[in-house]
């Protein structure tokens, strides 16, 4: 069970950290971008059906999950010879915001706030949603996992991030949808945690167990 959401205490909140796929943008892209485009492309290249390309695919994905492969493109482009890229910049306009997020940026800013995005996604992952979602105008400074070695989940990504930019973890609100994210972050000390239930907004909210859920960030202000 989720504990009852609260109300934040603003005034005691400078920086905001802040998950981009599944917690500012929609995860439905990614999600149907590996379990569907992917494969499709994987099965055209191998002349094997959309099935056996997805049962080829899915354990090799399972595997991978978590470890900062996972959100590679170098990684899948070399394990499945595909054009990851390639592939990804073609459907771009299907990438997309979460209800309410992009207004949420911008009163964050109006607040003065600091707003940091943290993520796993490969910074050319990032660049290609940029390129639709012009996400990073609306963020103060942006971090992906990759150039520290190490995802989000793992506590050398924070010792990393705080060595590249002052934060005051008692100060400061991360927002994610991955439940091991948030608990490497409130190890870190970071006091103010949310948890997205719907980072899809084609599929049901799951549980946030031990973190405060929002079903959005719209929530938040
Ligand atoms: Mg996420």
């Amino acid at each position: 069970m989720s504990p009852p959401t609260a109300p934040l205490p603003w005034d005691e909140i400078d920086t905001v950290l802040l998950d981009m796929d599944g917690t500012l943008l929609d995860l439905r892209f990614d999600n149907w971008f590996w379990q569907e485009h992917v494969p499709a492309a994987y099965g055209r290249a191998r002349g094997l059906s959309f099935e056996a390309a997805q049962a080829a695919l899915m354990p090799r994905f399972a595997s991978a999950r978590g470890s900062l492969d996972w959100y590679c493109i170098d990684y899948w482009t070399r394990e499945l010879e595909l054009d990851v890229r390639a592939l990804k910049r073609g459907v771009r306009e299907k990438v997309a915001w979460l209800g309410g997020a992009e207004a949420f940026l911008r009163r964050l800013k109006a607040l003065d706030k600091r707003c940091v995005l943290v993520t796993d996604a490969h910074p050319e992952t990032l660049a290609i949603k940029d390129e639709r979602v012009d996400l990073i105008g609306h963020l103060d400074a942006v971090y992906s996992s990759h150039p520290f070695g190490a995802p989000k989940a793992d506590p050398a990504f924070w010792s990393s991030l705080a060595a590249a930019t002052p934060i005051d973890p008692r100060r400061t609100l991360m927002v994610d949808d991955s439940l091991p994210v948030l608990a490497a972050a409130r190890d870190f000390g970071v006091r103010w945690l949310r948890a997205v239930r719907r980072p899809d907004s084609g599929r049901p909210a799951h549980d946030t167990a031990g973190f405060v859920g929002i079903d959005t960030v719209a929530e938040l202000l």
